[in-house]
C-alpha cells in the first residue's frame, strides 16, 4: 500500500491534480486526499483551486458538481458507478412535474441531485447551509427537493416558512428510528448524541446536536464531553475514532454504511489519475443552468 501511495502522490504533482475525499470515504484514502470533508467544504475547495485535474473521491452527483463549478478543470471519478440513492430518487422530467403546481414557489435544491435537477433550481444548498439558505430566500414558502427529511427539519427550525418536500431519502439515514435513538439514551445515559439531519426529522428532534457530518467533526472537536453517538454514515465515527482517541465513539448502528461511497479504491484512483479515465463531461447549457444554482449557493456561504 505504501508504494500505491507514494504512486499516487507523485502523480498528483506531475499532474498538478488535487484529491477531495468526502468524509464518508473508506479511510485510508485520507493518505492521498488533498481535503476531506462534507459536500459544501469540497464544492469550497473545487472552487478554489488552481490544479488542472480534480479526482474526486465521492459520489457522482458531487464530481458532477465540481465540473459545474470548475468547468475548465479536468475532473474525474474514479469509480463511475459511485451513484447517489437519494440523488437518483427524482430525475429532469419528475422535477419539473413536481414544480409545475407552483410557478411562483423558489425551489431549494439539496446539492445530492443531479446537474439535470439542479438546472431546474433556484438555489442549492449543503446540509450545513440549507437553513441560511432558506432564510436566505426571505420567502414564506419554498419547494425543497430531494430530501423530505432535511427539508422538513428545515420548516422546523423556521418558524412560519412552509417547506414542500419532494418524497425523496437517503435509505441509511432514514433507517434510523426513534426507537433506535430511545435505546441508545438508555444504553448511554452519559453520552451526546449527534445526528445528521438526513435522518427523520422525529429522530433528530431527540439528539443533543444536529448538523451535516463537518457541523459533527467540529461539534466533538469542540467538546469537553468524553462519549458520543454518532449516527451518520460509519466513514464519520472511523475518522473521529482516529483523530480523537481520547474520547469514546458508539456508532448508533452497524448498518450505516452507504455502499456507493465506499466503492472508490486506492487503486481505482491511481488508474483514473495515471490514464486520465472516468471525466466528468456535461452539456454546456445543463451546466449554465446548474452553474447559476450552485454559485448562489456559495455567495450566500461565503
Ligand atoms: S449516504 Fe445517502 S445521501 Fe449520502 S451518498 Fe450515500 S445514499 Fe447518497
Amino acid at each position: 500500500m505504501k508504494n500505491l501511495i507514494e504512486e499516487i502522490k507523485n502523480l498528483k504533482e506531475e499532474k498538478n491534480a488535487i484529491i477531495l475525499a468526502h468524509s464518508y470515504q473508506n479511510i485510508e484514502i485520507d493518505q492521498v486526499a488533498d481535503f476531506v470533508g462534507d459536500s459544501l467544504y469540497l464544492s469550497q475547495k473545487a472552487k478554489e483551486t488552481n490544479a488542472d485535474i480534480i479526482v474526486f473521491a465521492g459520489v457522482y452527483f458531487m464530481a458532477q458538481t465540481a465540473k459545474i463549478i470548475s468547468p475548465e478543470k479536468k475532473v474525474l471519478l474514479p469509480n463511475l458507478n459511485a451513484g447517489c440513492l437519494m440523488a437518483d430518487m427524482i430525475n429532469h422530467e419528475q422535477m419539473v412535474e413536481f414544480k409545475k403546481d407552483y410557478p411562483d414557489t423558489p425551489v431549494v435544491c439539496y446539492i445530492n441531485s443531479t446537474a439535470e435537477v439542479k438546472a431546474e433550481c433556484d438555489i442549492c444548498c449543503t446540509s450545513s447551509n440549507a437553513l441560511d439558505i432558506v432564510k436566505s430566500l426571505n420567502t414564506q414558502k419554498v419547494l425543497f427537493i430531494p430530501d423530505a427529511n432535511l427539508g422538513k427539519w428545515v420548516e422546523r427550525q423556521l418558524n412560519g416558512v412552509e417547506v414542500i418536500t419532494y418524497d425523496g431519502n437517503c435509505p441509511v439515514h432514514n433507517s434510523v428510528t426513534v426507537e433506535d435513538i430511545k435505546n441508545t439514551r438508555t444504553k448511554y445515559p452519559d453520552s451526546k448524541i449527534l445526528i445528521h439531519p438526513e435522518c427523520k426529522p422525529e429522530v433528530s428532534e431527540l439528539g443533543d446536536y444536529v448538523g451535516s457530518t463537518s457541523g459533527i467533526i467540529d461539534y466533538v472537536r469542540n467538546s469537553h464531553d468524553k462519549k458520543f453517538v454518532i449516527v451518520t454514515e460509519k466513514g464519520v465515527y472511523d475518522r473521529l475514532k482516529r483523530d480523537y482517541p481520547d474520547k469514546e465513539f458508539i456508532l448508533i448502528k452497524n448498518n450505516m454504511l452507504c455502499d456507493s461511497m465506499k466503492l472508490t479504491t486506492l487503486d481505482e484512483i491511481l488508474y483514473s489519475l495515471k490514464y486520465g479515465v472516468n471525466e466528468i463531461t456535461l452539456d454546456d447549457e445543463v451546466r449554465r443552468l446548474s452553474s447559476n444554482c450552485i454559485e448562489r449557493m456559495l455567495k450566500v456561504s461565503k
